[in-house]
């Protein structure tokens, strides 16, 4: 048997850069994988996307070209060579998670517990005093007929061609960045949302502002709606206010959410595992000594920043994960952080909001991207940071200054007070902070 320090399953951005740190920290470090370095978000998710969905701003930003004065003829979308830079993208970034892996054995191989803690890959059996799991998770799919009629992100992620039209079921984070993207590239979109709003979880205000950008650049957004079957043809039945509904296309993306994927052997080791996901305390730590699980497998937060955060909170080198910013890379990008207005709401909390729209900025103007808005929660008291959210350009970097304020209690009269540069889109934050106190 083959004795570590710290054995980490799975080589997604929660287990490979777990397994780098612990290993950088001295620990004798294994990570298992049975695939590829990277995982989900670098293979399948985040990375791939992020990269169509540059080439679809590029697609879209060229349509308006004349608005900046520049005049461009003959324009079209090559999806094989948008397709092919995508993987060139990944195939660079799984370079780079090699070489952040040198310290780190990498063992090749599905990986198993058959004891307590011992896990087995390729026939040879490895112990460790930390076991972290880190197997992530996969999509989900709709108990309805004709449900393998449909396909996957993960399908979706590996055309090479696209359709004239195209269905997603569910208008949650992935089904609203591939409408996005798939819509730029000029395919027919319908998302079906079950909730009244896309986007569920997120500020209600954001989200409908991203929802009629999208409908006006042609994305049919069917809220309010239950998907009930999909047939051969492919058409895709669903009740809308008690009246059944349809409609065709090509192929039918299903975004409906994901599910954990549990190692073999976690009743040998003894792990529980509740509504399909590993339990875990607030360290990171199974019931069972030793053993570990972070990121999707736990079903927390299923996001790749909060997986590798949490390994290192399993490492014990963070402790507070209570600020976790995400962001939706449709364009324009949403982004959100802390509480909804919705949640204040529901706390009953006394709260003050500040709102400014991207219109009345210099750069956003000189940018041509003036459709958004910036939204900050502030506690009418304290003045602390409750929440900030953004629909716009650059959404997903400009959240992080609200990130950062209420990680490190900062409050918004210390924010009025920073002196933010000119012209810059961080001038929307900053007004918003100030319609908010003032
Ligand atoms: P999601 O939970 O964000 O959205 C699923 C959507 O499907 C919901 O809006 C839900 O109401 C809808 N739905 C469920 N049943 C339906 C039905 N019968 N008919 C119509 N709609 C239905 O899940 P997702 O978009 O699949 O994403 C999965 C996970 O991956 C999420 O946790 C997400 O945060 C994460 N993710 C994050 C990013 C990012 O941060 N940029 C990108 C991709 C995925």
């Amino acid at each position: 048997m083959k004795v570590y320090d710290v054995i980490v399953i799975g080589a997604g951005p929660g287990g490979y850069e777990t397994a780098a740190k612990a290993a950088a920290m001295g620990k004798k470090t294994m990570i298992a994988e049975r695939a590829q370095l990277g995982g989900t978000c670098l293979n399948r998710g985040c990375i791939p996307t992020k990269a169509l969905s540059r080439s679809a701003e590029v697609a879209l930003l060229m349509r308006r070209a004349e608005e900046f004065g520049i005049k461009s003829s003959g324009l079209s979308v090559d999806y094989s060579a948008v397709a092919a830079r995508k993987d060139a993208v990944v195939a660079a970034l799984r370079e780079g998670v090699a070489i952040e892996l040198q310290g780190v054995d990498v063992v090749y191989g599905e990986a198993s517990f058959v004891g307590e803690s011992v896990v087995e890959v390729n026939d040879e059996l490895y112990t460790a005093q930390q076991i972290i799991i880190a197997t992530g998770s996969r999509s989900a799919v709709l108990d309805i007929p004709g449900a393998e009629l449909t396909i996957d992100s993960d399908k979706l992620l590996s055309l090479t061609e696209l359709p004239e039209s195209m269905v997603i079921i569910g208008g949650g984070v992935i089904g609203m960045e591939f409408a996005s993207i798939l819509q730029a590239f000029g395919v027919n979109v319908t998302v079906i949302e079950y909730c009244k709003e896309i986007l569920p979880g997120f500020d209600s205000e954001v989200a409908k502002r991203l929802r009629m950008i999208l409908k006006r650049r042609g994305v049919n957004i069917v809220t309010s709606a239950r998907v009930i079957a999909v047939e051969q043809g492919i058409t895709v039945r669903y009740i809308q206010k008690d009246k059944e509904k349809s409609v065709a296309a090509q192929i039918v993306l299903m975004a409906v959410g994901r599910r954990p994927v549990l190692p073999l052997g976690l009743d040998e080791a003894g792990v529980a595992v509740e509504r399909g996901a590993i339990v875990v305390d607030e360290t990171m730590a199974t019931r069972v000594p030793g053993i570990y699980a972070i990121g999707d497998v736990n079903g927390r937060c299923m996001l790749a920043h909060a997986a590798t955060a949490q390994g290192a909170v399993a490492l014990g080198l963070i402790r507070n994960l209570n600020v976790i910013p995400s962001a939706v890379f449709t364009v324009p990008e949403c982004a959100t952080v802390g509480l909804t207005e919705e949640k204040c709401q529901a706390q009953g909390l006394d709260y003050l909001t500040g709102e400014m729209i991207y219109r009345a900025n210099g750069k956003a103007q000189a940018m041509g991207e003036t459709e958004g808005l910036v939204k900050v929660l502030v506690d009418a008291k304290t003045h602390h940071i409750l929440g900030g959210h953004i629909c716009g350009e650059h959404a997903s970097d400009l959240i992080q200054e609200i990130a950062l304020a209420m990680s490190a209690g900062v409050t918004a009269d210390t924010l009025v007070a920073t002196v933010h540069s000119h012209p810059s889109l961080s001038e929307i934050v900053h007004s918003a902070i100030i319609k908010a106190v003032r």
